[in-house]
């Protein structure tokens, strides 16, 4: 069978950092066509946009970076062209629209693929089954880092649909709805907003998953990043911590691993195009899209970049 013919869409931070190599170290796939407004990609056809890549016709499947506001015209052009689909998180800006393209890939028998790349850390599948075993008395997430360092120059996240802390709070959150053996519903929430953003910058989050589950989102941290979720057992505290990467339970490491996430969600897409098959889990974007429903806005000081 030939290779399954990539064209990446918006060359930014994690495009560069996580799409190129793990595309280049998958088997039976390969990145043909870039379109990028400022940038351009070696080794490959280069356009302005992604009905420019389209109309060329050198790919199979299309790999949306772009910021989520603006991905839906992207992404229903990628389906329209009748080519297989694959989204950064979050899949998109609003929950009305993500229906729209669900129902069009499905009604062209084509593949779309929400990805959640926290899923795929090396100890969340271990994660989940441990927990399968017990009975949980309470979790926090506590996800916490400091936007200069990670979102240096990112206007979007500050402007409507760009999410603010729940862009990096969405990962806790995906992982939250994989491990936990009960859906989460969100209860409320407290959301900090700068005085001259849109989105928070900090939030806490009350959830109820069949026990209380809590959670602190701040982006004013300083010093080391704390990404980690704390599981309270009737059989010992789990906690997930680095991101998904490490799982202790009460003080013993029980598993670790090094960053394979994006080439664990590339491979899963090469599948689920071979299967003729859709994965497109919604459920961490609903308890965000809830907490900006539910929540109560506190005036946070102004944010300069
Ligand atoms: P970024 O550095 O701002 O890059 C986004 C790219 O999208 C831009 O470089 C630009 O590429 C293109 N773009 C198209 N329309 C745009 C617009 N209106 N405003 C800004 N950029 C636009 O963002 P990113 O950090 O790569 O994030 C992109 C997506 O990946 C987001 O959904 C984010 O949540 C997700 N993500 C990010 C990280 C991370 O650590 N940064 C990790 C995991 C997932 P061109 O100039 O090439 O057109």
């Amino acid at each position: 069978m030939s290779d399954l013919r990539i064209g990446l869409v918006g060359l930014g931070t994690i495009a560069r950092a996580q799409h190129l190599p793990a595309i280049e170290a998958t088997a039976g796939m390969v990145l043909t066509d870039v379109a990028s407004r400022n940038a351009q990609a070696e080794g490959v056809a280069n356009h302005p946009d992604v009905d420019a890549l389209l109309a060329a016709g050198g790919v199979d499947a299309v790999s949306l970076c772009t910021p989520p506001q603006g991905r839906f015209d992207q992404a229903m052009s990628v389906l329209r062209a009748n080519r297989h689909l694959m989204l950064e998180k979050p899949p998109g800006a609003t929950l009305s629209e993500l229906e729209l393209l669900a129902a069009e890939a499905k009604s062209r028998g084509l593949t779309i693929f929400a990805t959640w790349h926290s899923r795929e850390a090396a100890a969340v599948d271990a994660c989940r089954d441990w927990l399968a075993g017990r009975t949980l008395r309470r979790t926090h997430i506590d996800w916490s880092e400091d936007v200069r360092k990670w979102h240096p120059g990112q206007q979007w996240i500050w402007q409507a649909g760009g999410l603010g802390v729940f862009d990096p709070g969405i990962n806790a959150l995906s992982i939250l709805t994989a491990v936990l053996p009960a859906p989460a519903r969100m209860v409320g929430a407290e959301l900090h907003v700068p005085s001259n953003c849109q989105t928070p910058i900090a939030a806490d989050l009350v959830m109820d998953a069949g026990h209380p589950v809590t959670a602190r989102l701040d982006w004013r941290q300083q010093g080391a990043d704390i990404w980690q979720i704390r599981f309270e057992t009737d059989a010992g505290t789990a906690i997930l911590s680095e991101g998904g990467a490490r799982l202790t339970i009460d003080g013993t490491e029980i598993q670790s691993g090094g960053n394979r996430e994006y080439a664990r969600l590339y491979s899963r897409f090469g599948d689920l195009v071979a299967r003729g098959d859709s994965d497109f889990d919604l459920a961490p974007l609903r308890l965000v899209a809830d907490a900006f429903m539910n929540g109560r806005i506190h005036a946070a000081p102004e944010f300069q970049d």
